[in-house]
């Protein structure tokens, strides 16, 4: 990914221009094969932004991605088609994500029917396979029902089956388990990484919550404000955290008044700007403890690498 940018234009009764929502401004990044890592920060920080763009929902503004080599800019309709098929994508709410009328069975062969697998016997056979992979089992059980038939962490299996059958190089995961009951979110959350282990998959796994991480991921990116502020090695990361945003992310979770609240707070307090008017200089700088007039309000601090291959993009490192 190199030097992205997807903005989203802004118009009062669509037609004023109010101006550009910057959800992703100036991201670069680059994944290996069978690599797993999640990209954190808040809601609003341009992560969803960012896999719609990897997956070719959103055309790039400024900057491009690659697959492979291949710019998806590059790409024709049946190339792009090609890179679907590659990339699976779980999303946040299963149950938004499944067509309502339509059974297990329906749901998992949809893809296999457009990539133009025709044959009925291996299609069957493929979807019990995928099936068994996200362990709904007996298959049979399963094959007939309908999406509200099933339970959230149920729904999400067959999400993460639809997102497998095409065997993908790539999953993007965004929040797969933030609209699931507590008790299954592990649950799902491991059988996502066993998934990726056993198959070598990349998985980009985007996330609000930088506590569930270390068991999930290899290497984080922290976003911030359409940007990427930090990335590192999970350990490293977490331990050594060397950008004020996420010493403010890590502090958050660690803060005993909010671990005793009924909803954990899992931010650092104050509000992240607007994507529209984002702010001068550092973007952190309104609700950074150690932010210096006259350099992080005026000045975009570049990529510094304090410790190494860990990232930080503040002017502290200096
Ligand atoms: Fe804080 Fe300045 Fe570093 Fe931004 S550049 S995180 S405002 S110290
Ligand atoms: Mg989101």
């Amino acid at each position: 990914v190199n030097d992205l940018h997807t903005w989203f234009e802004l118009r009062q009764w669509g037609f004023l221009r109010v101006g550009a929502v910057r959800a992703v401004d100036g991201v670069s990044f680059t994944l290996a094969r069978g690599e797993a890592v999640a990209f954190v920060g808040e809601s609003g920080c341009g992560k969803s932004s960012l896999a719609r763009t990897l997956l070719g929902l959103h055309r790039p503004t400024r900057g491009e991605v690659l697959f492979a080599g291949r710019s998806l800019g590059g790409l024709t309709a049946r190339e792009l088609k090609a890179y679907r098929a590659k990339v699976g994508y779980v999303q946040q709410d299963p149950f938004g994500a499944l067509p309502p009328f339509m059974d297990v069975r329906h749901v998992l062969a949809e893809p296999l029917i457009v990539q133009g697998v025709k044959d009925r016997a291996q299609r069957e056979q493929r979807i019990r396979a995928a099936l068994d992979e996200v362990r709904l089992s007996p298959a049979e059980e399963f094959l007939p029902k309908f999406p509200h038939m099933l339970s959230g962490g149920q729904q999400q299996r067959v999400v993460i089956a639809r997102a497998l059958i095409l065997e993908p190089a790539m999953i993007i995961a965004d929040e797969p388990v933030s609209m699931l009951d507590a008790s299954v979110r592990v649950e799902i959350l491991n059988l996502l990484r066993h998934i990726q282990s056993q198959r070598e998959l990349t998985l980009a796994f985007i996330t609000h919550d930088l506590s569930t991480v270390r068991h999930y991921a290899e290497r984080i990116f922290v976003m911030y404000a359409g940007r990427v502020v930090e990335s590192a090695g999970v350990n490293e990361l977490l331990d050594h955290p060397q950008h004020p945003y996420t010493q403010a992310l890590l502090a958050a979770i660690a803060d005993p008044d909010a671990a005793n609240a009924a909803k954990q707070r899992v931010v650092p307090r104050g509000e992240p700007p607007s994507l529209l008017h984002p702010p001068r200089g550092c973007r952190f700088h309104p609700r950074c403890p150690h932010a210096m007039a006259g350099l992080c309000d005026v000045d975009e601090p570049p990529d510094f690498e304090p410790r190494r291959g860990q990232y930080s993009a503040c002017w502290l490192h200096r």
